[in-house]
């Protein structure tokens, strides 16, 4: 049997597309990753805890919760749901496309939505990771979660030397003092500009030259403080902080893609229209962080799900699929 249309991912992108090819018959197959050991299906909302910046919400919302609220929606208008099923490989070079997914189970497709979603890079150290999945301290996004009371008027860190670094210290500086930048080298590599403002605000204190070692904390307060090492001497020390935020780049999910479709020089899928949503391949399209590194937000991924899904109805008309 040939799927008319099949959607990778789970998150904002991946759901939003369902619901609107699900209202408009296409009778959608989600492979909802989390298939990977020490991931979830649901993408990187499952790792925050409140949603404040997604409308409709007035006391904001759990992040879980907000993805439990989308797969019920999906269900509601019966998508086909592979649960912790992920993609494994695709053959995008023959129509209809060929999916592997990581069940062992081969399908067939006539168009496809990727809706992947980026992964924050992390240091990957025990005390970090756990922290950051107890939801005590630890995050990837200052923009999501910045705004908590447990940081308000604190010291935070934020560890990273480009933009997002720059950024995200800049934007913590609203609400937490002093906001330490934690660097591994002498020098930024962050745009002249973004340095330039983070460096002239009174309220952020950079860390050259400076390793983290291990997260500190306890399961009541969080984390408490880092223990960094200084990368020429040697030396370690432990930093008071009640945040401790990464900002260290983040990873597109398209090794499973395998090169079939082009990406820009940071791994992201390029949209090869403006406006919307269609990939380098014609019938597959693509929405989400997988697709952008600019804006990375769960509203705005789960617009662009919404064009992928229209985008591909009509495509898939154009095809006479109905
Ligand atoms: P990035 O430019 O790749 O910078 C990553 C930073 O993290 C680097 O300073 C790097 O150190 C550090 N880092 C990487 N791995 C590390 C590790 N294991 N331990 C410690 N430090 C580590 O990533 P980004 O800042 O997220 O920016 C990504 C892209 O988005 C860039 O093109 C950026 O210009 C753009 N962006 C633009 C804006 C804006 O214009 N408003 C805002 C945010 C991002 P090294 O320098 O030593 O390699």
């Amino acid at each position: 049997m040939t799927e008319k249309l099949m959607i990778l991912g789970s998150g904002p992108a991946g759901w939003t597309a369902a619901i609107y090819a699900a209202r408009a018959n296409l009778d959608p197959v989600v492979l909802e990753g989390g298939h990977i050991a020490g991931d979830l299906p649901g993408g990187q909302l499952m790792f925050t805890t409140e949603v404040e910046n997604y409308p409709g919400f007035p006391n904001g919302v759990d992040g879980q919760e907000m993805m439990a609220a989308f797969k019920e929606q999906a269900k509601r208008f019966e998508v086909r749901i592979e649960d912790y099923t992920g993609a494994e490989s695709v053959d995008l070079s023959q129509k209809p496309f060929k999916v592997k997914d990581s069940q062992g189970k081969d399908w067939e497709t006539h168009a496809l939505i990727i809706s992947t979603g980026a992964s924050a890079n992390w240091l990957n150290l025990e005390s970090e990771q756990y922290y950051r999945k107890k939801g005590l301290g630890v995050t990837a996004c200052a923009t999501c979660d910045g705004a908590f009371p447990r940081f308000r008027d604190k010291p935070v860190a934020v560890v990273g030397g480009g933009d997002s670094a720059m950024e995200e210290a800049t934007f913590m500086t609203k609400f937490s003092n002093p906001v330490y930048i934690v660097h591994r080298r002498d020098e930024f590599r962050a745009s002249k500009i973004m340095q330039e403002r983070a460096l002239k605000n009174e309220k952020i204190k950079v860390l050259w030259n400076s390793g983290v070692e291990e997260v500190l904390g306890d399961d009541d307060d969080g984390v408490t403080g880092m223990r960094l090492k200084d990368t020429q001497s040697g030396e370690t020390r432990d930093v008071d902080i009640a945040g401790f935020f990464l900002a260290i780049g983040h990873t597109p999910n398209t090794a499973f893609l395998n090169g079939q479709l082009e990406t820009d020089d940071k791994g992201y899928l390029v949209l090869t229209q403006p406006h919307g949503s269609q990939t380098s391949v014609e019938g597959v399209f693509a929405g989400g962080d997988v697709a952008d590194s600019t804006y990375r937000q769960a509203i705005t991924a789960a617009g662009m799900g919404c064009k992928a899904a229209i985008d591909a109805e009509r495509w898939l008309a154009e095809q006479g699929i109905e």
